[in-house]
């Protein structure tokens, strides 16, 4: 076996995004010595591309709002199905998160009267998304990554080394978290430049690895979006949470085609913009679902009076909730009133002058032009759905972000579930991931600490495995294999046309059937999925190992997406178009099927998933007095009420 560097710290964070940074920040403050580690550049992680902004009952631009508004509408946004603890705690801690940002330099856009601007977003009852321009990720992570070596500096300061307590490792991927027993022990991974492996040795490991959305064809999301952290945590034996809720994003460029999936930010609906048909009616009219109806606008003349007097009108229904308004597009393009690409028409310019449509989304401005030729100032986008978060992820508590059943474990960000339950609100992951991205740094070194010298240790044989693993690929059609090494850029693309085609935004049982079928195709194909040359940057090596990856991720989606025979949130099945208030308080857990064995252990062409039910915790009565009993009536079931 080949020498693997090893080194020693108290938190390992997986990830350098908004939660990552916030929960690397976190532990080290807390006195833990934090090592993050990133498959990107440090800087570069996809919470860069958010733009709307960060959700937070600040009451800045209503004197209306408050924590209780904003719970509520993450509630219903998610169809009650949010573990609606943290739906609590992400309200109640929001507006610190942003104010704490503001104290560590971050530059937001103001109100005239100097106070942090806020903005309206879908799901929202009141403007609250803090923003700056539409480049708030960006802000957001300059400002951590401020942080991160303003922290560095100061153990400098003390230590004379920079590294010391908080060290960064960019461009290495994570392969496996290491275990002594139950207990996390480590991470293995690669740096991605020279392929060299390497060991961090840690009783606390923090996944912040983001989403899944490299699996579908037409994505808003980043390269890195493969969902590295939701399969760590399946191999290290963590359940993954209600995998079947992937949100569509209603308005992602349809052309041209090389930008296929990229977003249009909520904010162009939030600032006034309208979605129109073939046909130039303002088609979301017809689609308010009865469960929203008393809070949308009835006309045209309403929604537009909205802008003005939000006391005295009702929002328009371009700003339902998400999934509903893809939903609406899917609908018209297929009634054939789509626009020329097979997407439908997005105006702002009929609603703004020029120059503040330049001002308040200079990114929109500049992303249509270069990329599509189309000025939007002066004429209408053409959107489509495109998929865009994971409400799943890991099965996490909802007050210390502690991963279920494997101690040491944390993960926040996307790609932890249940805060969003059936489907996130715009604006609602930065808050979250600030939120939890804490909670799990804090809990993570506390963990770290209260072990002393009870820490577990590294298993030399699960390093050898690991390598091994890893290595693969560069044996792949070697004797003995059943068939010839196969291309992983092939493989991928046919398991992005997979689910795109199979499992996307409308889903029907015999195709889902069909799905499984394909990936366990796909899986044992994967098996030798193989790769020329070294381990000096070499990308087809890096997406032969994150295919594993997404395989176990799809499954996940596609068995939890068969079982939820009903529709909710990011999950809309065509034979059973309803919301069942009797699925309202099941959650679908995935985890592996032979956990003692692991992957190399099943059959590929057997399901590597195992799926269970299970009922959620009954919400507590002074949470549900927030709301009006008519409007629980729609969502509980019969006993939760009487209850
Ligand atoms: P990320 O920021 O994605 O960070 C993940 C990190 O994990 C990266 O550093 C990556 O390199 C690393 N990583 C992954 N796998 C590995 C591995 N195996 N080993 C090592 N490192 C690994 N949300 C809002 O609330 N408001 C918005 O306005 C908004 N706008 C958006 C606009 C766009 C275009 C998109 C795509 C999303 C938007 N979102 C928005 C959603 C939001 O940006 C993401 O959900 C959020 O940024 C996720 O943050 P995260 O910290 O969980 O993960």
């Amino acid at each position: 076996m080949s020498v693997v560097d090893r080194q020693e710290w108290d938190v390992v964070v997986v990830g350098a995004g908004g939660a990552g940074l916030r929960a690397a920040i976190e532990a080290r403050e807390r006195g833990a010595r934090t090592a993050v580690i990133c498959k990107s550049l440090f800087g570069k992680a996809h919470t860069v591309m958010a733009e709307g902004g960060i959700a937070a009952a600040m009451a800045n631009a209503n004197e209306h709002d408050t924590w209780q508004v904003h719970f509520r509408d993450t509630m219903r946004g998610g169809k009650f199905l949010n573990q609606w603890r943290m739906a609590e705690l992400h309200a109640q801690e929001a507006p610190d998160r942003v104010w704490e940002l503001e104290t560590w330099g971050a530059l937001f856009d103001r109100t005239k009267d100097g106070r942090i601007s806020q903005r309206n977003f879908g799901g929202h009852e009141y403007p609250r998304l803090a923003h700056v321009g539409d480049r708030t990720g960006l802000e957001l992570i300059r400002t951590l990554q401020q942080k991160t070596v303003a922290l560095q500096q100061e153990d400098f300061r003390r230590t004379g080394d920079h590294e010391s307590r908080l060290k960064v490792f960019q461009e290495c991927t994570v392969t496996r978290i290491l275990k002594d027993g139950d207990r996390v022990s480590g991470v293995f991974a690669y740096d991605r430049e020279t392929g060299r492996f390497f060991v961090l040795q840690a009783p606390a490991v923090v996944l912040a690895t983001g989403g899944i959305g490299k699996s579908f064809k037409v994505t808003s999301n980043s390269w890195e979006y493969t969902g590295d952290g939701h399969a760590l945590a399946l191999l290290a034996g963590a359940p993954l949470l209600n995998m079947e809720f992937v949100q569509f994003h209603p308005t992602g460029m349809v052309w041209p085609p090389s930008v296929k999936g990229i977003l249009v930010t909520e904010s162009v609906r939030g600032d006034g913009g309208v979605l129109r048909n073939s046909e130039g009616k303002r088609f979301m009219f017809d689609y308010v679902p009865d469960v929203f109806k008393e809070k949308y606008a009835e006309s045209e003349e309403e929604a537009d009076r909205w802008y003005e007097d939000p006391d005295d009108n009702r929002r328009p229904p371009e700003l339902l909730p998400r999934d509903e308004v893809a939903r609406a597009i899917n609908a018209e393009v297929k009634a054939g009133r789509g626009s020329p690409h097979g997407g439908v028409f997005l105006d702002v310019s009929t609603r703004m002058p020029a120059e503040v449509i330049r001002r308040r989304l200079p990114s929109m401005y500049h992303q249509f032009k270069e990329l599509a030729d189309v000025d939007i100032t002066a004429e209408a986008m053409e959107v489509g759905p495109t998929c865009h978060y994971v409400m799943g992820g890991v099965a996490v508590d909802s007050d210390t972000a502690a991963a279920r059943g494997v101690p040491g474990l944390y993960a926040a960000g996307e790609v932890a579930g249940g805060m969003h339950g059936s489907n996130r609100l715009g604006g609602n992951s930065l808050s979250d991931l600030l939120v939890f991205g804490r909670r799990a740094g804090w809990h993570a070194a506390e963990y770290a600490r209260a072990l002393a010298d009870r820490r577990p240790r590294v298993d030399d044989a699960q390093v050898g495995t690991a390598s091994a693993e890893a290595l693969r690929p560069f044996s792949a059609g070697a004797e003995g294999e059943a068939g010839p090494p196969e291309n992983p850029y092939t493989l991928h693309q046919e398991l992005q046309q997979t689910m795109n085609d199979l499992v996307g935004i409308i889903r029907r049982e015999g195709e889902m059937e069909q799905a499984l079928h394909r990936l366990a195709e796909l899986r044992t194909r994967a098996r030798r999925a193989g790769v020329e040359g070294h381990r000096q940057f070499n990308p087809g090596w890096h997406l032969a190992l994150d295919l594993r990856n997404m395989l176990l991720v799809s499954e996940c989606v596609a068995r939890a997406a068969l079982e939820r025979t009903e529709s909710r949130g990011g999950h809309t099945r065509e034979d059973h178009p309803r919301m069942d208030r009797a699925w309202r308080n099941v959650n679908l857990l995935c985890a592996l099927a032979d956990p003692a064995g692991g992957l190399a252990a099943t059959d590929p062409a057997r399901g590597q998933i195992r799926l269970t039910r299970e009922t959620t915790d009954p919400i507590r009565p002074d949470l549900l007095a927030l709301f009006e009993k008519e409007e629980l009536v729609k969502y509980l079931a019969e006993e939760e009420l009487y209850e």
